[in-house]
């Protein structure tokens, strides 16, 4: 890891998210060349990209589930994984790492609910172990966002019991438990049967209707256009080119936005 400070000592501009020079090698293979992305509260961006172009990896990190190679993300002010201390950037500990990774709330391609505990248990689990919530006040939380999800009726249903659209929405109410200030959406449906796929954007939908921050790595066009504030189109561990969604998905200016954009039409 980098010791340079100057960076570390950049503000964050108000971002609740900002992400700078974001650099990630996995062995010799450099698979972030330096991205830059800001997010503020309430915007929903939608990340797209050929397969292999860094998106996850770049969720995984905003998430600490990878280590940075270089560069820095602040997430709602504070600098993750590294701090300054005696004017010089440490590791954080581990406490400090799980409180910055339960500010941010992770969906991912398969759905990973605990197949051992009901849906219920599933959305009630975090909030208890990890934030000490009353167990009474956890599940009478997790009913509504049961109810949120349209799953109230399935509460008791173990995860094999239920369609795979119904495990997504059970583990995007899961992930919104922890009361998250960030939701991370990392291609959400595209392991979902295609006529599955509607009812979990619809939630996507809902919730960045009431405002929740979210990034999203997604294939689904048409999402991307009516609910993104931003698309940012990645290729090859770098953002090509960022904006309004009709006028990145309508008009792109770059040629890889334009060979992508005509792949997935
Ligand atoms: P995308 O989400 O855009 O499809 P990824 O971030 O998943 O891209 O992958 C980008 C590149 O990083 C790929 O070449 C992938 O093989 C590599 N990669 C991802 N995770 C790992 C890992 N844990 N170890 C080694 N290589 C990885």
């Amino acid at each position: 890891m980098s010791t340079d400070t100057t960076s570390a000592a950049r503000p964050t501009e108000g971002h609740l998210v900002r992400a700078v020079n974001v650099m990630k090698y996995f062995g010799h293979n450099e698979v972030l060349k330096g991205v830059d992305l800001t997010v503020d509260k309430g915007e929903v961006v939608c990340l797209l990209g050929p397969s292999g172009s860094g998106k996850t990896t770049f969720l995984r990190l905003i998430n600490q589930m990878e280590t940075l190679t270089g560069g820095r993300i602040w997430v709602g002010g504070e600098l993750i994984g590294i701090e300054e201390r005696g004017g010089k950037l440490h590791v954080r500990h581990d406490k400090d790492i799980a409180r910055q990774r339960s500010r941010i709330g992770m969906v991912f391609q398969r759905f990973n609910l605990f197949p051992h505990m009901t849906a219920l248990e599933n959305v009630v689990e975090a909030p208890t172990k990890v934030k000490k919530v009353s167990k009474a006040q956890a599940q009478a939380d997790a009913m509504q966002l049961l109810e949120m999800v349209g799953l109230k009726d399935r509460a008791s249903f173990y995860p094999a019991q239920l369609s795979g659209g119904q495990q997504q929405r059970v583990a995007i109410a899961r992930a919104l438990a922890m009361k998250p200030e960030l939701m991370l959406f990392d291609e959400p449906t595209s392991a979902l049967d295609p006529e599955l796929v509607g009812e979990v954007l619809n939630v996507m939908r809902d919730l960045a209707k009431n405002g929740t921050t979210m990034i999203v790595v997604t294939h689904e066009m048409g999402f991307a256009r009516e609910v993104a504030d931003r698309v940012v189109f990645m290729d090859a561990g770098v953002v090509v080119e960022e904006g309004a969604p009709n006028d990145v998905l309508l008009n792109p200016q770059h040629e890889r936005t334009k060979t992508f954009l005509n792949r997935v039409k």
